[in-house]
């Protein structure tokens, strides 16, 4: 704050004005996200432009004292130090929105930070302001200016005891050039009290703006190159910066459910396009960003009330019941729309990814009622709580193979002998969660990786059963084991299975290993290695829960099954004439002819579900080959099955 006498000298702020405006004009081009670090920014770059403008209006008044009106001259160097000012302390807010949640700007906090600011400028607005002028220097001094040059120091103190004691927190690519502004501030500061001659005030602010600028987030690295939309990590940069600032916000989150159906159909160029074109369409609607959070998936976060969010997600429900045009196809996606509360069901971007892997998991036809709208509330976080529980279970389970394989018979309708049985997995631990049912473990198994761990301990340990108790040569003519879809995908499957089949001195005949229809109609080259390779040894295959996907028997000729199995969805409503009329109905024309065509084909086939001595004469006589079901036994530990076939013939005959 000191001005040469002699001439208008403005060099260094013409120079910084030149940048100045580089910076602004990047600044104001370029798509950002509305982050607070941002918008403190955005308030950088207006309060500096102005202490700019002042400097160099007051090195005119002051180089001119004699002709320029005192008022005018007060007025000037009131804005150019008090923007100094206020510059400094918004740097130092900045450096605080950059650290962590742990360590919240509490209001009481604010108020306090904004105390020195607030009471320098009460001192320079209304404060005595001098200028010392000895003919060769002249500079505002007196008790307004002292209390600038006391505010500055403090807040270059906090912001740089701040800076350095979240470093960790605040990630090199940001503490580097930030610390780099701080400190040549400071040196800037040192410098002037010791050669007030130099005019460098405006350098700092320059340099400072220069710095932040460096640090700010390159657009590029959170727009898609592919969609055009905001990505999983702009989503993530503005998620926490919420869960740090704000009470109470939500989420909403989108779920395209047929997306996978788009891709498959039109490819991915066209699924892009329509993704792109429904983000744009939502940001105008709701007025705020759109983020594709993963695959399938679009979020926006929204503040205001529980019943404002409704009215907005209720618009957008609306508007996506509605096709979209792309070239000229016209494209409908199949959503579900979830809201979800912030801080009430997630404090941290960690949880908020949980929510979202098990919203994403959920069948499509979770909705059943069809609600435009579903609020994620308490039963979905006790589902996820339990998913979470499971998970935990199950890894310890894996490293401990803490399963086991029970056993369920297969009756043969036309020697009525128990040709074969279905090994089924259980978890050992039946404390800590009660039972689980492999139902719901096993697609959570698959999800986190673990399902092949569980597969090889299946395998091997029907394997070591079969040749400890040669069961081939006490009737059993095959073993049905299930496969998972991720295990068919594994390279390594067929060798992995035959390296135990030949431990075992088992024939690959013996094995009927279940896959179900989409596994077999995944697009993978690996599945159709494996099932070739697996046949080629002599494993045969089994069709799973025939009945419950969309079937389709042509495809069924194409991977030659040994075995059809016809789920209990397809059977109980056979049998049940009082409840499901309709069904039923239409069951009696679909399971005979069902029963029929896989006959007509030459497969096998297996009724699953077979309860009662009616189902079992009824299924023998319409042509079912092998029955399963709690009539014959529940599935039992391996030694119960050893009994349940030494004690079979005498029961059932
Ligand atoms: P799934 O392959 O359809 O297995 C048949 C399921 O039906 C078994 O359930 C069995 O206990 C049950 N069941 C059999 N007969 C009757 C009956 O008469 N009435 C009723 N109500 N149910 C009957 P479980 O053991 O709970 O297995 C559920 C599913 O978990 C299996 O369905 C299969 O998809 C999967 N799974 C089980 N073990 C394995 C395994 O080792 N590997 C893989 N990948 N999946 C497995
Ligand atoms: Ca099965
Ligand atoms: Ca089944």
């Amino acid at each position: 704050m000191f001005y040469h006498m002699t001439g208008l000298h403005i060099d260094t702020q013409f120079t910084c004005v030149c940048f100045y405006i580089l910076f602004l004009s990047q600044y104001l081009c370029k798509k950002k996200l509305p982050t607070r670090t941002n918008r403190i920014y955005g308030i950088m770059l207006l309060v500096g432009g102005l202490n700019l403008a002042f400097d160099i209006l007051t090195v005119y008044t002051i180089t001119h004292l004699t002709t320029s009106h005192p008022l005018i001259n007060r007025m000037a160097h009131q804005i150019f130090i008090g923007s100094l000012d206020v510059f400094i302390a918004l740097l130092c807010y900045y450096v605080l929105s950059l650290i962590p949640r742990e360590r919240p700007l509490t209001p009481r906090y604010i108020v306090l930070l904004m105390l020195p600011v607030a009471l320098s400028l009460i001192a320079v607005l209304t404060g005595p302001l001098s200028y010392y002028n000895d003919g060769k220097y002249a500079y505002s001094w007196g008790f307004s200016a002292n209390t600038v040059y006391l505010s500055i120091a403090i807040y270059l103190f906090l912001t740089f005891y701040y800076l350095l004691r979240y470093r960790l927190h605040i990630g090199s690519r940001i503490f580097v050039p930030i610390s780099i502004a701080v400190g040549v501030e400071i040196a800037i500061a040192l410098l002037q009290l010791r050669h007030p001659e130099w005019l460098i005030s405006s350098l700092g602010i320059t340099l400072i703006l220069g710095f932040i600028y460096v640090s700010l987030a390159n657009p590029g690295e959170y727009t898609e190159k592919q969609t055009g939309c905001l990505g999983r990590y702009a989503f993530q940069i503005m998620l926490d910066e919420k869960l740090r600032f704000d009470d109470t916000f939500y989420v909403i989150s989108i779920f395209l459910d047929n997306q996978n159906f788009i891709i498959n159909t039109f490819g991915h160029r066209m699924s892009d396009q329509m993704l792109g074109r429904l983000a744009k369409t939502l940001e105008k609607t709701m007025a705020v960003p759109i983020y594709h959070t993963r695959s399938r998936c679009l979020s926006a976060i929204c503040s205001g009330s529980a019943e404002a969010v409704r009215i907005q997600t209720d618009a957008l429900a609306a508007l996506l019941d509605q096709s979209i045009q792309v070239e000229h196809t016209s494209l409908h996606a199949q959503t579900r729309i979830y809201v979800i509360a912030a801080p009430q069901f997630f404090k941290t971007p960690d949880a908020f990814e949980a929510i979202q892997d098990h919203l994403a998991l959920q069948s499509p036809n979770v909705n059943p009622d069809h609600q435009p709208v579903l609020f994620y509330g308490e039963a979905e976080a006790k589902a996820l709580k339990r998913r979470v529980d499971i998970q935990t279970l199950l890894q310890k389970a894996v490293m401990k193979q803490d399963f086991h394989v029970v056993y369920q018979p297969i009756y043969n309708t036309h020697t009525q002998t128990i040709q074969s049985a279905e090994a089924l997995v259980r978890l050992n631990d039946t404390q800590t969660l009660g039972f689980i049912s492999p139902e719901e473990f096993i697609p959570i198994a698959e999800h986190l990786g673990l399902i092949e761990d569980i597969g090889r301990f299946v395998f091997q340990e029907v394997c070591a059963f079969s040749h400890k108790n040669d069961l081939p040569n006490k009737g059993i003519a095959f073993m049905e084991i299930n496969l998972s879809v991720i295990q068919c995908m594994n390279p390594n499957l067929t060798a992995e299975l035959k390296a135990i089949m030949d431990t075992y001195h088992l024939d690959p005949g013996y094995f009927n290993l279940e896959i179900t229809e989409t596994a077999a109609t995944l697009d993978s080259p690996f599945i159709d290695k494996n099932i070739t390779a697996l046949k080629a040894l002599g494993c045969h295959f089994s069709m799973d829960d025939y009945g419950t996907g969309y079937s389709n028997l042509a495809r069924m000729t194409e991977t030659p099954y040994t075995i059809i199995k016809l789920d209990k969805s397809l059977i109980w409503p056979y049998f049940n004439h009082g409840t499901y009329t309709q069904e039923s109905k239409r069951s009696r024309v679909i399971l005979p002819s069902t029963v029929a065509m896989v006959n007509d084909l030459g497969a096998s086939i297996v009724a699953e579900g077979v309860e009662t001595k009616a189902m079992v004469k009824s299924l023998a006589a319409m042509g079912v080959d092998y029955l399963q079901g709690y009539y014959f036994s529940r599935p039992v530990p391996d030694l119960e099955f050893l009994e349940f076939l030494d004690t079979f013939i005498k029961q059932f005959t």
